[in-house]
């Protein structure tokens, strides 16, 4: 149906320094951890204002790491949201933990801070809160509630590097913040992640998680004392980050140009049948434009096939975790938090990444009104 180039709801862009960099590593004869690793977590330190930062080769063995660098495990509860990826409550059965979900605020989408009380129990260890499209949520507020019920707070920043609180980078201030690399998100290493410790003294352990429990000593001392895993991150993926991590404050700016473009257009359009993404150009870092469809209107699968068939892709992010079999088996049901279920059945996400033209925005919105319309 239209004659325009796929354009997909994201896409990476690597600069011609970081692929030259990277063929730089792979001639190197050094390819897994080694000194570019080194480099990319200095840099993150110093991104994060001199916070201590360790890199794992994903978002997901990031926030386990973090979990049990708090010594969360069998009999402990930890608060989340379950309007997210899954693999923010799957770490927390991974380390044999209970996910205690808490509804998300309709308008921010992000879990509904008013609600934590509630939830908290003699169990409760941690707030795990994420941060949907960039948007994070009251920080001050956050930390208040984590302060006050002596809560520790691992922060899945996994979608918001970039992002801001009063002028403060995410990661830069609180308890522990994970972020991901992975190839959709604002800044990728391919797949990768990284934690940004609230304590130099934590590192140790850190690094033992990392890799198989090993301590190095003398030249050729090997001890494991802790059973730890296979997360480290390769030197290939840490020299596309280095690349990445340069181009953060453009992505970052570009992001917030075309999502105001998103918004003007809309507006221009009049009354849309679907919610707007709150209007935050102040803290987010855009990582995604989501729309939710009304439940009264056009079926979802309908609108991502009617904007297929004009080039365009639209992603779901995401369906509610707790009505997944695995958690249902937990004893979730339908009916337990409404709002993430409404939000999870209508909402979709459209293209949005620092590549795009101004012009593509302009047909993404045309094509959505056309297809709200049922034209
Ligand atoms: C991407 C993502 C993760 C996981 O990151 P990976 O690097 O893919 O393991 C976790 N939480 C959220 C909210 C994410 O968006």
């Amino acid at each position: 149906m239209s004659d325009l180039p796929f354009l997909p709801f994201t896409r990476p862009q690597l600069d011609e320094d970081t692929i030259a960099g990277v063929v730089e590593v792979l001639r190197s004869g050094w390819l897994t951890s080694g000194p570019n690793v080194l480099k990319f977590e200095a840099a993150l330190s110093d991104y994060f204002g001199g916070r201590p930062v360790r890199c794992f080769n994903s978002g997901t063995c990031t926030m386990e790491i973090a979990l049990r660098l708090c010594g969360i495990g069998a009999g402990d509860e930890v608060i989340t949201t379950p309007l997210s990826w899954v693999a923010t409550s799957n770490v927390i059965l991974e380390v044999g933990a209970r996910p205690v979900f808490v509804d998300v605020d309709p308008v921010t989408r992000n879990i509904d801070l008013g609600r934590i009380e509630a939830a908290i129990t003699p169990r409760t260890k941690a707030l795990m809160p994420v941060y949907l499209a960039g948007l994070p949520v009251d920080m001050d507020s956050l930390y208040a509630l984590a302060h006050k019920h002596k809560l520790r707070v691992i922060e899945d920043s996994a979608q918001a590097i970039g992002s801001r609180w009063q002028g403060k980078a995410i990661g830069s201030f609180g308890d522990f913040a994970s972020f991901s690399f992975h190839a959709n998100k604002n800044i990728t290493t391919s797949e990768g992640g990284c934690l940004v410790l609230p304590d130099a003294s934590l590192l140790p352990l850190a690094e033992k998680l990392r890799l198989q429990g090993v301590t190095r000593s003398g030249v050729d001392g090997m001890d494991v004392d802790v059973l730890g895993g296979k997360f480290n991150l390769t030197d290939i993926a840490a020299r596309i980050g280095l690349g990445q991590l340069a181009q953060l404050d453009t992505f970052t700016q570009r992001r917030r140009q075309l999502a105001q473009r998103y918004f003007t257009l809309f507006d221009q359009a009049g009354a849309l049948a679907a919610q707007l993404p709150p209007r935050d150009f102040e803290n987010s870092n855009w990582h995604m434009f989501q729309l939710v469809l009304p439940e009264n209107g056009i079926a979802r699968a309908d609108f991502i096939t009617a904007m297929k068939a004009r080039n365009i892709g639209v992603g779901v992010h995401y369906p509610p975790i707790h009505l997944f079999s695995l958690y249902r088996a937990l004893g979730f049901a339908p009916g337990d938090f409404p709002v993430a279920e409404s939000i999870g059945r209508g909402i979709v996400t459209l293209p949005l990444f620092p590549a795009m033209q101004d012009a593509d925005v302009d047909r993404v919105v045309q094509a959505t009104l056309e297809v709200l319309q049922g034209k």
